[in-house]
């Protein structure tokens, strides 16, 4: 794994091409891709192409961002005219966007590399990284177990050292929860702070897109790089760029910790976030004790609006404009119910039967308003704390990455997200930060949650983290490009 700085002064310093940087990332894509598989499909071509479109600019001295010939992966939910975007869904299997997503757009502007479209839970509905219609991805520090969901594909290439940064989408966790097993820095930021335009939407009033990467200062220079206000997308508000407000330090800050998220933690994660909690305190912060009662209606408050609007989202595939169609049907009724019966993966398929049941006339009352009834009392809770804190501070998740094929209900897989899905029904930033191992060596993360566009805080608090614990959480997995 290497920073974007490291590969940046590389770059700079003509010690390597962004040709050779790009094709060295593919041969190890090549080699190791079949054992993590972490891409959907590999964009060599394309990305040939860019990178000697990099070496050219940069021997005139005219690279174009931070991001210049710095080679990445995107969540295969993100629209790349011209190339496939599967969603990891018999669905959209074959599905070739005829549009560019903004994000998209802005990351090639920046100069930055697609060596190819990530592997995801179908939809993004997963929070282990199984349910992709192409298989599950594995962890490259240990490839018994996932590498977590829904953005599993973008962790374990970075993880895995096949690309230098991933692009994912968080609706409930789906950049922070796959960070966190694959012990990397996962971003997601303000809703709003990023646009979603192309990007295949789950439920709307919750996705937004976030960076998966090594380190706190390479998620900031991501995040820049996508954070322009879209006139396309009406819930864009766009945010200044966050690098230059990274102070490293929280002498003087509040931390605040609720005592609900402690509760939930297995043995490994509550001694490593006690260790982490210790070393903000000896940075200068002050931790102040707080209540989070709410916490134990977020999940069946997230799951009830996700499956809503999930529902509602997924109407558009019927067979009849794009995507997968059924090939013979008896009449139109019968066509469109077996376009989805047989193109849509069994989890999906829950999820839209649940969002329709809470979305029926009979219903909507007991479960979709009362959910959303809950979620202004969740949000209130969070400004109550944010009253008393500059930031908070818990786990990603209650446990370390799953071992693969798990068995697990739906209803246990959902708890997966207890630490990470309040967020997302607030509104707020957050993200994961690597903070130890447990007894098999498996990854641990902490989440920082910052106030609405306190992206700065967060991220500042981040790198003050790794400056004090000198990469000791930032472990190659041994796989990868070695250059
Ligand atoms: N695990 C959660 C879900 O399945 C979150 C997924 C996500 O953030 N896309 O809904």
């Amino acid at each position: 794994m290497m920073t974007i700085k490291e590969i940046r002064k590389r770059l700079d310093g003509g010690d390597i091409s962004c040709r050779e940087l790009t094709e060295a990332f593919l041969d190890a894509a090549k080699r190791d891709n079949p054992a993590l598989n972490a891409y959907i499909r590999i964009t060599e071509e394309e990305a040939l192409r860019a990178a000697d479109a990099a070496d050219a600019r940069r021997a005139k001295g005219e690279a174009l961002s931070p991001l210049d010939g710095v080679p990445f992966i995107l969540k295969d939910n993100i629209n790349t005219k011209g190339i496939t975007t599967t969603c990891a869904s018999k669905m959209l299997a074959n599905y070739v966007p005829i549009f560019d997503a903004f994000i998209w757009e802005k990351l090639r502007d920046s100069g930055a590399i697609m060596l190819g479209k990530g592997n995801m839970d179908e939809f993004a509905m997963g929070s282990t990284g199984e349910t992709s219609y192409f298989g599950a991805t594995s962890n490259p520090h240990n490839l018994d177990h996932v590498a977590g969901g829904s953005s599993s594909g973008p962790a374990a290439a970075v993880a895995g050292g096949l690309a230098v940064f991933g692009i994912g989408s968080d609706t409930g966790g789906s950049v922070r929860i796959p960070a966190s097993f694959c012990g990397l820095v996962g971003l997601k930021p303000t809703y709003g702070a990023i646009s979603r335009r192309g990007v295949i939407a789950y439920g709307s009033s919750l996705d937004q897109i976030g960076p998966i990467a090594v380190c706190a200062e390479d998620a900031a220079l991501v995040f820049d790089a996508m954070c322009e206000k879209d006139p396309g997308d009406m819930t864009s508000v766009g945010s200044e760029p966050v690098t230059p407000k990274l102070t490293g330090s929280v002498a003087g800050k509040k931390i605040g910790m609720a005592r609900e998220f402690f509760e939930v933690m297995s043995p490994p994660v509550r001694e490593a976030i006690e260790r982490a909690v210790k070393l903000f305190e000896k940075m200068g912060a002050t931790i102040v004790p707080l209540e989070f009662p709410m916490l134990r209606y977020t999940l069946s408050t997230y799951y009830i609006i996700a499956c809503a609007e999930a529902a509602s989202n997924l109407g558009r595939f019927d067979g009849l404009r794009y995507g997968y169609r059924a090939e013979s049907a008896a009449d139109l009724d019968d066509f469109i119910c077996r376009t989805r019966t047989e193109g849509f993966g069994k989890e999906v398929r829950r999820r839209i039967l649940l969002g329709t049941y809470v979305l029926s006339a009979g219903y909507y009352d007991a479960y979709y308003n009362k959910a959303q009834l809950l979620r202004r009392a969740i949000k209130n809770e969070f400004s109550e704390m944010f009253k008393k804190c500059d930031l908070l501070l818990g786990p990603t998740v209650a446990t370390t990455a799953l071992q693969k094929g798990s068995g697990l209900t739906p209803v246990e897989m959902y708890q997966t997200d207890i630490c990470t899905s309040s967020v997302n029904l607030a509104g707020l930033p957050a993200m994961s930060v690597p903070c130890g191992f447990d007894e098999k060596g498996l990854p641990i993360g902490l989440q920082l949650v910052g106030p609405h566009f306190g992206e700065s805080e967060i991220l500042s608090a981040a790198l003050a983290f790794e400056r004090e614990t000198a990469g000791e959480f930032l472990k190659s997995s041994g796989m990868g490009v070695k250059l």
